[in-house]
């Protein structure tokens, strides 16, 4: 039977079982479309990275022998709707039957399922064949439960799948070394330089620009450094174990200005285009570690793994189990404006200055950036989650809605009302002190709460409790920071609040 076989840009998965057999039948289509680099704004990297990888697994399942009809965003012909190309197809080629695997976006699955019902053809979705769990695993764990921890599920996974256990008990008795994981950088050892892939990359940047599509960030049009492909995925995989893995857990959690990637493994692009399995990743580094336990700590594997096995298996989970609806949340009632700084990086915040001119040249940050010092300023700004999601889907090379948005909107705005995260992730200018080299280099004192030059974060950090208090009364959690509040003096109060005011009116200016 003549078949057409949908690959999203996403799904470049060439260990998938529909590659075991070349069948001069099937017919497999990629699409570079206006309708995926339109429905937000994006960095030019993400853009870039998206379509290369894609050309590149089209040539090499062509190479397979299997037969690719790609369409290039150049190729003027070509409807920049998938519901339109998807038909005109099915037409021109007397296709019999349509076949997709499951998109991990809701607004993909939706789409695709009213195209299968506008076909007068037999359609079939089949599984993508990347994640350790399926899409309703979580939804299913939990059912009946109100609090759906990360660490019940993870362990869960650990077991299920046989990974740094011994039977049902975890190695070395211990699930979870988050508390070795906490370790500010201090130079004490040396970071490897980055994993270089050097790529000109100037040909498809222009075909992008010619097509007008809007974009923002920066590109090294010379050095492209991000893979592309299954071979570079797995070279950054045995760069990471080799050369990162040994300090991972450690300085997880660290924030230093002297180097754009610490010790993280820059592998979240590769896997959630599908190039490489969280499995094999899991695979190699454990595998890694047995061969290498007098250098290699279990802590910093563990701390690795549950990135993998736990949080991002969860927060797909949670995204299926809660979408449509979690795109709409807004428990905290934010509606402030994401101040311009956020698409140029100027600010005299040495912190967001330094995060966000790095997301902006490098389309990435690591989590504690993206989570304790510009998620951090947004939830204390009250800026509206739509904003923020928005900004955080567009600028990072990693960043698809399934996993982007339970981080942001969930994990980092709490504006799930704490279905991903049990408090929010808020804090003073203390914090960002003791985990970053940040501060020594700022305008601004993280020491002083009042002044002319007051770190920002300090008062807004109080404002924003105090505005926010009757959501979080019932919250054990946050006990400590309201009755730490309440203990505060109400002209010291006031002032706090006062200058917090007075911020968020001359946001532009910080
Ligand atoms: P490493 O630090 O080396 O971690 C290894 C891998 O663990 C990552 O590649 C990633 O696949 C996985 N991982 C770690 N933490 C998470 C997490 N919280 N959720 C899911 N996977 C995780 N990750 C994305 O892949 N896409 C996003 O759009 C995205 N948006 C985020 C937004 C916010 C506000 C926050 C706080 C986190 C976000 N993350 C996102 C999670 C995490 O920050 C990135 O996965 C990580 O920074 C990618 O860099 P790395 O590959 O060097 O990660
Ligand atoms: Fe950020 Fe405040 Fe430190 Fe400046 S002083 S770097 S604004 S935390």
């Amino acid at each position: 039977m003549k078949t057409l076989r949908l690959l999203l840009g996403d799904q470049l998965n060439l260990q998938h079982s529909w590659f075991d057999e070349v069948n001069p039948n099937m017919i497999y289509l990629m699409a570079e479309m206006r309708q995926e680099t339109d429905y937000v704004k994006h960095h030019v990297q993400k853009v870039v990275a998206f379509f290369l990888a894609m050309r590149t697994f089209s040539d090499e399942l062509m190479e397979k022998g299997h037969q690719v009809n790609y369409y290039k965003i150049s190729d003027s012909n070509t409807p920049q709707d998938l519901e339109k190309l998807i038909l005109e197809i099915v037409a021109k080629e007397n296709i019999e039957c349509f076949e997709y695997q499951f998109p991990d976006e809701y607004r993909l699955d939706e789409q695709l399922k009213a195209i299968c019902e506008k076909l007068s053809i037999p359609t079939k979705a089949i599984d993508s064949e990347h994640f350790y769990a399926s899409r309703n695993e979580l939804a299913d764990f939990f059912k009946g439960k109100k609090q759906l921890l990360m660490e019940s599920f993870y362990r869960m996974m650990r077991k299920k799948h046989h990974v740094l256990v011994i039977g049902d008990q975890p190695l070395d008795g211990k699930w979870n070394f988050d508390h070795n994981n906490r370790n500010k950088y201090k130079n004490e050892v040396p970071i490897p330089f980055p994993l270089d892939f050097h790529k000109n990359v100037s040909e498809i940047i222009a075909e992008i620009e010619a097509q007008n599509i809007t974009t923002f960030g920066s590109i090294d049009a010379e050095n492209f450094n991000w893979p592309t492909s299954r071979t570079e995925s797995l070279q950054l995989i045995d760069y990471f174990c080799a050369n990162l893995l040994v300090h991972f857990g450690t300085y997880q959690d660290a924030l230093f200005s002297g180097h754009k990637f610490l010790f993280h493994s820059r592998l979240s692009f590769a896997m959630n285009s599908k190039m490489i399995s969280p499995k094999e990743v899991v695979d190699a580094v454990i595998s890694y570690y047995y061969q290498h336990q007098e250098t290699i700590e279990l802590a910093q594997v563990e701390g690795f793994v549950r990135q993998i096995i736990g949080w991002r298996e969860y927060i797909r989970g949670i995204y299926w189990k809660e979408m449509p609806n979690y795109g709409k949340m807004n428990a905290l009632e934010n509606y402030n404006k994401l101040p311009e700084f956020f698409w140029t990086g100027k600010t005299k915040m040495k912190c967001l200055q330094h995060s966000i001119t790095q997301s902006l040249s490098e389309a990435y940050a690591h989590h504690i950036q993206r989570l304790m010092v510009i998620g951090n300023f947004s939830l204390l700004a009250q800026l509206h989650p739509n904003e923020v999601d928005a900004w955080y889907l567009g600028v990072y090379i990693d960043a698809i809605e399934w996993v982007e948005m339970p981080n942001t909107r969930g994990m980092s705005q709490y504006a799930d009302g704490g279905i991903v995260a049990t408090k929010p992730y808020v804090s003073s200018g203390s914090y960002i002190n003791k985990m970053s080299n940040y501060c020594g280099n700022c305008h601004y004192n993280v020491k002083e709460k009042l002044g002319e030059k007051a770190c920002p974060f300090n008062s807004l950090y109080w404002h924003f409790l105090d505005e926010k208090k009757h959501i979080f009364a019932n919250n054990q959690r946050m006990s400590m920071m309201l009755a730490l509040l309440k203990k505060m003096k109400p002209e010291e109060l006031a002032a706090t609040k006062e200058k917090a005011i007075s911020i968020l009116e001359k946001i532009e200016t910080l």
